[in-house]
C-alpha cells in the first residue's frame, strides 16, 4: 500500500514562495495514469478507510491519495481527474479555516490560498471521499502547550463531525511535526490513523499513528514518480 502526499494541484502564482507545493494539473493526471497502468486500486471512501484491514492490505496494490490543507484547487483541478480514474482521496482540512484561506502560512508563502468550504466538503463526502483532520489552526503541535495540542486534536475532530455529519477518523500532523506524546493524544482522541510527512511506503510494521507517505512536489517528474512508486525499500 502506498500513500501519496499532495498539496496544491495548480500552476503556482508568480508571487508564491515555495512553489514546489504546487503540482501542475497535467502532471497530476499523468501520475494517476501511471498508477492505473501499474494496477493500483484506490480505497473506496464509501466503504471507508476503516473498513479496510490495513494489516491485510500492506502488500496489496492499494493507493491512498492524500491532500493536505484542503485547497480550493482540489475541487477544480484534482477532483475531476481522480474521478476519471475511479480513485478516491483523503483530504485533511484545517477545521477553523474551512472556506477561508491559509492564515497559518500566507505571510511566509506570500500568497493567500483559498480553502474548500463546507459545501465542497459535503459534496466530496457524498462522492465517497474521506475528510480527515489537520487540526483547528495548523500549528506546530510540539511547539505549543500540551493542553493546546490536545484541544487542536480533540476539538477539530468534534467540530468536523458536527459540521459534516460523518465520523472523522484520520488525522494528519501539520508540518509533519509530532512526537510520541502527540501521537498518543491522537490515538486517545479516537482517531484510527495518522499520517506524517515521512517519505516512504506503508509497511507492515508501521505504527498506525505514524504512517509514511510518498511526498509529491511540483518537481516530482514522471521518472522520479515511477521510481518512488516501484522501489522497494
Ligand atoms: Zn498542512
Amino acid at each position: 500500500m502506498i500513500a501519496y502526499m499532495y498539496h496544491n494541484i495548480d500552476k503556482p502564482p508568480k508571487e508564491a514562495k515555495l512553489k514546489t507545493l504546487y503540482l501542475k494539473p497535467s502532471m497530476f493526471k499523468r501520475q494517476l495514469y501511471i498508477l492505473s497502468k501499474l494496477g493500483y486500486k484506490s480505497i473506496s471512501g464509501k466503504d471507508n478507510l476503516l473498513n479496510i484491514d490495513l494489516e491485510k492490505n500492506y502488500e496489496k496494490k492499494i493507493v491512498l491519495l492524500t491532500f493536505d490543507d484542503g485547497y480550493k484547487d482540489f475541487i477544480q483541478n484534482a477532483y475531476p481527474t481522480i474521478e476519471e480514474y475511479g480513485y478516491k482521496a483523503i483530504i485533511f482540512v484545517v477545521a477553523n479555516e474551512i472556506g477561508n484561506f491559509n492564515r497559518w502560512d500566507y505571510k511566509v508563502l506570500n500568497v493567500k490560498k483559498y480553502l474548500m468550504d463546507l459545501e465542497d466538503l459535503r459534496f466530496l463526502i457524498k462522492k465517497g471521499f474521506i475528510i480527515g483532520s489537520h487540526t483547528l489552526n495548523h500549528p506546530f503541535l510540539t511547539k505549543i502547550s500540551k493542553e493546546e495540542a490536545k484541544k487542536e486534536i480533540d476539538y477539530s475532530k468534534k467540530l468536523l463531525e458536527d459540521k459534516l455529519g460523518v465520523a472523522i477518523e484520520t488525522f494528519c500532523y501539520p508540518y509533519g511535526d509530532y512526537n510520541q506524546d502527540i501521537a498518543k493524544m491522537v490515538e486517545e482522541a479516537g482517531y484510527k490513523y495518522a499520517f506524517t510527512t515521512k517519505d516512504g511506503k506503508i509497511k507492515d510494521s508501521e505504527d498506525r499513528f505514524q504512517l509514511k507517505r510518498i511526498n509529491i512536489f511540483g518537481n516530482t517528474y514522471l521518472p522520479k514518480f515511477i521510481l518512488k512508486t516501484v522501489r522497494s525499500e
